[in-house]
């Protein structure tokens, strides 16, 4: 008899985008005339730019020709995109990591949601609340968690972000084996310092513990002084695995590539205590579960490196940015208290006392304006709202207007 991984029944439905959905057809349905602004989209609006539809072009004219055709790639990803990411983003910066330390891969979301593989189940595993449902549903699905109670899983350690942190959680005071960090963070916005880093790679190196650190947001770092990479921190390359995107930095989330970086030095221990390298681990599993992210779309991931790309790359983040912070212009304005929308695509808006439904149904019946309930990424974010700033300007500056005129 086939049976069922009934680990699965423990998750919690999709119920965030399936009632934003119907609430959001329930004003259409009574306010026919209504022209609805979507800023609760986690998804890029730009095109991919030029540099990059052009390297992208050429490598498709390159598999239609007979001598430059090409089949299977390797597994980890080709030496001409691997060689610039280990060089433009981490050797030029003074961090330590060679090409073959990076695996290309098509999201970053699988490669966070496949890495968990690699450990016991019996590990204790650490998220931040609110948190990208990715790291938890992943941990559930392979039954690291016991069931749901008033939206959190037992058994899950989960680091609560608030104002009185900065939506940055310190180390907690029991062990956590493995721990899931984003910054900057999906959906507060916040960033985390050096120091703030500092402590979580202290506590890994105490607690042999091995922190996943996800980096997609960090095209939209523009303060010099914040850390672009946990691999800034020194003792990291033992403790710690990158994942970063082409998703939101170069607009891929339509085309496709990403990529994780393993040191060779990062360690994790069998039931004994005896140490093993995580590197050849991953390289193991990627290999047998995954053939390598198409040639085109890892030649169009290698433009981003160049001169040109480089730039168009830097100016569809600072569009975005701009957006962010004609958000957070009309937040102020109004009086509504908020986090993020700097170095980062997100602003995190509180609703004054109001529970998340209440502030995401006003701004949809006062504004004709969607959000997404906080709540959705848990208990730490009831209370809040996400606002994004992938849009168009018009839409942006017209979202705002409304706001503030029926808010203000
Ligand atoms: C968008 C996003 C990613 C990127 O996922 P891809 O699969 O590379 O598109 C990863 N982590 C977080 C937190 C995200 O919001």
């Amino acid at each position: 008899m086939i049976r069922i991984n009934e680990h699965y029944a423990k998750l919690q439905a999709g119920y965030l985008f399936v009632e934003v959905a119907r609430r959001i057809r329930e004003y259409e349905e009574t306010h026919p005339d209504a022209s609805i602004i979507k800023l609760g989209i986690g998804d890029v609006t730009l095109p991919l730019p030029p540099a990059i539809v052009s390297a992208f072009e050429d490598a498709v004219r390159e598999m239609g020709a007979a001598d430059t055709f090409r089949g299977y790639g390797p597994e980890q990803g080709y030496e001409f995109l691997r060689k610039p990411i280990a060089e433009r983003d981490y050797r030029s910066h003074g961090m330590d990591i060679a090409a073959d330390e990076i695996f290309i891969s098509d999201g970053a979301k699988n490669d966070v949601g496949n890495v968990q593989e690699l450990f016991a189940p019996d590990i204790q595993v650490a998220v931040q609340d609110p948190v990208y449902p990715v790291y938890v549903d992943t941990n559930v699905m392979a039954g690291r968690t016991g069931p749901a109670r008033e939206g959190r899983y037992e058994g899950l350690t989960y680091l609560h972000s608030g104002f009185q942190n900065g939506f940055v959680p310190d180390p907690p005071e029991e062990a956590a084996d493995l721990i899931y960090l984003c910054f900057p963070n999906n959906p507060t916005g916040s960033v985390a310092t050096h120091e703030q880093l500092a402590r979580w790679v202290d506590y890994a190196r105490r607690n042999k513990a091995l922190i996943l650190f996800d980096a997609a947001y960090v095209a939209f770092i523009r303060d010099e002084g914040l850390p672009r990479s946990i691999f800034e921190i020194e003792g990291a390359r033992e403790v710690a695995i990158e994942f970063r995107s082409f998703s939101k930095d170069a607009g891929f989330t339509g085309t496709r590539c990403a990529f994780t970086v393993i040191p060779k030095d990062v360690t994790a221990y069998d039931s004994a205590g005896m140490a093993h390298k995580v590197h050849p681990l991953w390289n193991r599993r990627h290999s047998t579960k995954f053939n390598g992210v198409s040639y085109p779309v890892q030649r169009a991931a290698a433009a981003v490196y160049s001169e040109a790309g480089t730039r168009e790359t830097r100016e569809l983040a600072d569009f975005y940015l701009e957006n962010a912070r004609i958000i957070r212009e009309g937040l102020d304005t109004i009086g509504l208290s908020y986090t993020g929308g700097t170095n980062s695509p997100y602003i995190w808006a509180h609703g004054g006392g109001r529970d998340s439904w209440e502030l995401f149904d006003m701004l949809l019946n006062e504004a004709s304006v969607v959000t997404t309930p906080g709540a959705g990424f848990g208990r730490g974010g009831d209370g809040f709202i996400r606002i994004s700033a992938f849009n168009s300007r018009e839409n942006v500056e017209e979202a705002m207007t409304r706001i503030a005129k029926s808010l203000g």
